[in-house]
């Protein structure tokens, strides 16, 4: 059985740590794939001295050479896609044809960021002062942390590793303790694709531990991280005393609108997708329907039988429509959510257990679930609950959605389903989420487009597209005086 290995300063390490954990299929826990040996404190920082080490030849590095690499990496993720697909349902769960879109969202990525490569211009300003001009350019910080979740264990670090090699930084990569193979694999492929000795290192090991040391080292100056919210806001708390730049992308509870005039196909399809499409383990999952009365009752007997049809299953089974919950943890806390939604009185009108027909026993397989008469100030219409269950909630009009919607601390994503174009542009005005959609899921996003949340979802610059290097970059500005002269006047 394998055990995985960190990747410090160009060099497969094993790591010395009697602290090991198994690496488990969710969807058959007899299957396991490997032994990960959580790395100790001591390994963490010499990643990071590593990175540390490699900073200085990497920054001086032209950009274009820099991308070239990236570039060589994302065609080395589709020459691999096929295996890598397995191996991420193996160990996430997610269906094959998840872990296949997500890993050409990964290598789609990787494409435009090389592509950034040749653009990281700065501006050139004219002086108020005779043959003087000032002008910018763009800086790598250094070291960057970054801190993944096990959700997209090749997208999520992908979307933040490429940009920040692209603009010049050295990295330490921390992924989830629950998904080191697929890590592991993407350091590899970055390795074949020519990237010079400590420049990526990888650090599988508990986040309060190895996790912890990585982000604190003073030699760390940019953390970017995606996961919870506790441990975001931790991050930003230990972060901003060192005056080190941080980005988070936090939790969602992502609303879907149903009004009166909605196509009713579309809307239950989309919201099916959205909300069980991944087991509902995406940050941009649909968690809260909000529907007028008029159509409520429509909506929710669709949405049952919809919700009954989806094949639940191993999701290396090519006819699986919904894999299993990631693992037991997880598993136990979206349980654990269906009987809040129980006691807090709202209605479960469809799943709300484990799934455990044949073949299911072995894994963590939950139920699409459905609570229906769901209101505001319930735990279930608040939190995020990181699994397949839905909570819908009835309003009178398009009013009372908009402050229904808009009732949470979170601001990921959301969507609408109407055709009144009023409507929709108000909606976009009013909605308070950093991504919106109009007739189309919560979920889903283009490599070339920012990705990012408001409110207690997100901190700091949005990632991917326009905006993918500006988390990864410093401005420094320069002023030049060809005069030689000593200055006239002043400038204040
Ligand atoms: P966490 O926030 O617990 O973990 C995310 C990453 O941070 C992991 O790599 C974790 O390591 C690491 N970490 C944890 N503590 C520290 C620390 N003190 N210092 C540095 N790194 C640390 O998320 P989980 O993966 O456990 O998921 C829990 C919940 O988070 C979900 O139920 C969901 O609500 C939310 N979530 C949100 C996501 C989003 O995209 N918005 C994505 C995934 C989860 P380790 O794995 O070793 O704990």
């Amino acid at each position: 059985m394998e055990t995985y290995r960190n990747y410090i300063g160009g060099k497969w390490v094993e790591s010395v740590s009697a602290n090991r954990t198994e690496n488990k299929n969710p969807a058959n826990v007899d299957d396991v794939l490997g032994v990960v040996r959580l790395a100790t404190r001591e390994e963490a920082a010499r990643a990071v001295e590593a990175a540390s080490e490699a900073a200085r030849s990497w920054r001086q590095t032209p950009a274009p050479a820099r991308g070239r690499i990236v570039a060589r990496f994302a065609r080395l993720l589709e020459e691999n896609k096929e295996d890598l697909a397995r191996l991420l349902t193996r160990e996430e769960g997610k269906t094959l044809s998840e872990s296949r879109g997500e890993i050409q969202r990964a290598a789609n990525v990787a494409d435009f960021c090389a592509g950034e490569a040749r653009r990281m211009n700065g501006e050139t300003i004219p002086s108020e002062l005779p043959s003087n001009f000032a002008y910018t350019i763009k800086q790598p910080h250094g070291v960057v942390a970054v801190v993944t979740p096990w959700n997209f264990p090749v997208a999520i670090p992908v979307w933040k590793i490429a940009p920040a090699l692209v603009a010049g930084n050295t990295v330490v990569f921390k992924p989830a303790t629950n998904t080191p193979a697929t890590a592991a694999r993407i350091v590899a492929l970055f390795a074949e694709a020519g990237l010079p000795a400590g420049v990526l290192n990888l650090v599988l090991g508990s986040g309060s531990d190895a996790g912890d040391e990585i982000v604190n080292h003073r030699a760390v100056r940019a953390v970017s991280f995606t996961g919870s919210n506790g441990v975001g806001v931790k991050l930003y708390e230990q972060c901003a005393r060192r005056g080190v730049r941080v980005q988070c992308e936090m939790g969602g509870k992502n609303p879907v609108i149903v009004l009166e005039d909605a196509d009713m196909n579309l809307a239950v399809e989309s919201t099916v997708q959205g909300a069980f499409g991944s087991t509902g383990q995406r940050c941009t999952a649909t968690s809260r329907a909000i529907v007028v009365d008029r159509v409520a009752d429509n909506f929710i007997e669709r949405m049952i039988a919809r919700a009954e049809s989806l094949r639940i299953g191993d999701g290396s089974d090519p006819s699986t429509e919904m894999g299993p919950i990631v693992d037991a943890a997880q598993f136990r806390s979206v349980l654990q959510y269906v009987d809040i939604g129980r006691e807090d009185g709202a209605s479960l009108v469809c799943g709300g257990g484990p799934a455990d027909g044949a073949g299911l026993r072995k894994g963590y397989f939950v139920k699409p679930t459905i609570f229906a008469g769901v209101t505001p100030d319930m735990r279930i219409a608040r939190e995020e609950i990181f699994g397949p269950v839905l909570s819908v909630m009835r309003v009178r009009d398009f009013e009372e959605a908009m402050q229904v919607a808009n009732d949470s601390e979170f601001g990921l994503s959301s969507s609408i389903f109407t055709n009144d174009a009023a409507r929709i542009f108000r909606f976009v005005e009013e909605i308070e989420t950093g991504m919106t959609h109009i007739n189309s899921p919560t979920t889903g996003g283009e490599a070339h487009v920012p990705f990012g949340g408001i409110k207690s979802t997100g901190i700091g610059d949005f990632e991917q597209g326009s905006t993918a290097l500006d988390f990864y970059t410093e401005l420094k500005v320069v002023y030049v005086d060809y005069t030689g002269r000593k200055r006239e006047g002043n400038l204040y």
